[in-house]
C-alpha cells in the first residue's frame, strides 16, 4: 500500500496498529536478472512527508484490523451470510440475504470486488477484459536480504518483484504472458514458479529457498475494468474493484478503494439527504483520478506486452502527482 492508502488508513484512526504489524519502507531497487543492483531511488511519499512511501502488509492483517476498527464503531458485521437480492423505492432498500434474512437500510454499498456480485444484481454490464499478463505469487518467510520492494524488468518475466509484509513474512511475484495454469496440480504449480524464479538472483536465491510450500502459491491474471458515472442506482452504490480495477503495475488498486471509501463517507455526512446529487458529487470527485490510475497501469503493461520502450518515468511521474494530491 502507497502513503496516499496509508492517508486514508490514518483518518480511520488504524494507521498505529498497521504500522506496527505492517513493514515501512521509503526507497525502491531496480535490479538485473543476475541480482545486480542497478539503481536505488526514494519512492515518492504519496500520502506526505510524514507518512512512508510504502507499507507491505499480509491481507488478512489489514482485514483483522479493519473488522475490529469498524467493530468499535459500532458496525455490525454478519459473516457467512451474503445477498441475494434487493428491491429499492424513494426511501430505502430491502435486502434479502442467502440465510433468509430480510433488512431494510437507507443505503447499499457494492465493495464486493472485481466480480461484485451487488454490480450484476444491479445489471449492470461491465465488461473485465484481462490485459494479458498473468502473475504467480508466494507468501513466505522473509530473508534479510530483503528489505524493501526491488524490481527486475528484464529476463524470462515481464516484471518479477517482490515486497516484505511483516519482519516475518513477505509476498514475491513473477508476472508471464497469462495463460490457463488451471489444469496444474499444486505440486505442479510450485514446479513452474520455482523454474520461472531460477532466471533471478540475488536476494532472489533466499527467496527460492523458501518456496517450498504448494499452498503459499497463487496464479491469477491482470484484468481491468473502469465503470462510467454514476456508480449508483438509486440507493445502491459501487466502489473500490467493484466500479474499477486495473493491473497491479503501479500499485494503486488498494489505495483507489480506500479512497472511494473515504471520499464517499465525506460526501454523505456532508449532505442533507442522500439524492442523486450526493452520488453524483461522490462520482466527481473520484472518476478522473481513477480513470488516470486505471488507464496509466495497463498503458505501463501494454508497453512491455508490445516491448515498446515507453516513457515510464513520466508515466510514473503523472500518476504520482495525480495520488499524492488529497483524494
Ligand atoms: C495480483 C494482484 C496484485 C495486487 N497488488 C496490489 C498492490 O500491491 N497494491 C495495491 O494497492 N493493490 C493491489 N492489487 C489490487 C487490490 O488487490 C484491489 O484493488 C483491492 O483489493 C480492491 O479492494 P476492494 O475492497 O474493492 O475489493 P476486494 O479486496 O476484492 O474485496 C472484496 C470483498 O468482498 C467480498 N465479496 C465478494 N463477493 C461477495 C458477495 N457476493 N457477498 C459478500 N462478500 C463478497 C470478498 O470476499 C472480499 O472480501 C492487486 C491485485 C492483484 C490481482
Amino acid at each position: 500500500m502507497q502513503g496516499n492508502a496509508l492517508r486514508v488508513l490514518r483518518q480511520l484512526g488504524v494507521w498505529d496498529e498497521v504500522a506496527a504489524t505492517g513493514y515501512a519502507f521509503n526507497t525502491v531497487g531496480l535490479r538485473a536478472p543476475d541480482g545486480a543492483l542497478l539503481v536505488e531511488m526514494e519512492d515518492v511519499r504519496t500520502g506526505g512527508p510524514d507518512l512512508p512511501a510504502t507499507v507491505g502488509m499480509y491481507r488478512p492483517t489489514l482485514a483483522r484490523i479493519l473488522a475490529d476498527a469498524a467493530a468499535a464503531a459500532g458496525a455490525k458485521l454478519r459473516y457467512a451470510t451474503t445477498v441475494r437480492s434487493f428491491s429499492q423505492d424513494a426511501d430505502g432498500v430491502d435486502v434479502t440475504f442467502s440465510d433468509g434474512t430480510v433488512s431494510r437500510y437507507d443505503l447499499v454499498i457494492g465493495a464486493d470486488g472485481v466480480r461484485s456480485r451487488v454490480r450484476s444484481l444491479l445489471g449492470i454490464e461491465l465488461e473485465t477484459r484481462p490485459t494479458g499478463m498473468g502473475i504467480w505469487r508466494v507468501f513466505t518467510s522473509r530473508p534479510d536480504s530483503v528489505t524493501r520492494t526491488d524490481l527486475y524488468y528484464h529476463g524470462a518475466c515481464y516484471i518479477v518483484g517482490y515486497c516484505p509484509t511483516a519482519d516475518d513474512s513477505l509476498y514475491a511475484y513473477l508476472v508471464e504472458d497469462v495463460q490457463d495454469r488451471t489444469r496444474l496440480t499444486p505440486a505442479q504449480r510450485l514446479e513452474v514458479m520455482r523454474a520461472l524464479a531460477a532466471h533471478y538472483h540475488g536476494p532472489w536465491d533466499d527467496i527460492r529457498d523458501r518456496m517450498t510450500d504448494p499452498g503459499t502459491i497463487n496464479y491469477t491474471r491482470f484484468e481491468s475494468h473502469l465503470l462510467q458515472p454514476p456508480w449508483n442506482r438509486g440507493r445502491v452504490v459501487l466502489i473500490g474493484d467493484a466500479a474499477h480495477t486495473c493491473p497491479p503495475t503501479i500499485a494503486q488498486g488498494a489505495a483507489m478503494a480506500l479512497e472511494d471509501a473515504a471520499a464517499l463517507a465525506d460526501v454523505l455526512l456532508a449532505a442533507d439527504r442522500l439524492d442523486q446529487d450526493a452520488f453524483d458529487a461522490f462520482t466527481a470527485r473520484r472518476y478522473d483520478r481513477v480513470k488516470t490510475v486505471v488507464a496509466e497501469s495497463v498503458q505501463l503493461g501494454q508497453w512491455m506486452l508490445d516491448g515498446v520502450e515507453g516513457n515510464v518515468a513520466a508515466l510514473m511521474g503523472k500518476v504520482m502527482a495525480v495520488v499524492s494530491q488529497p483524494a
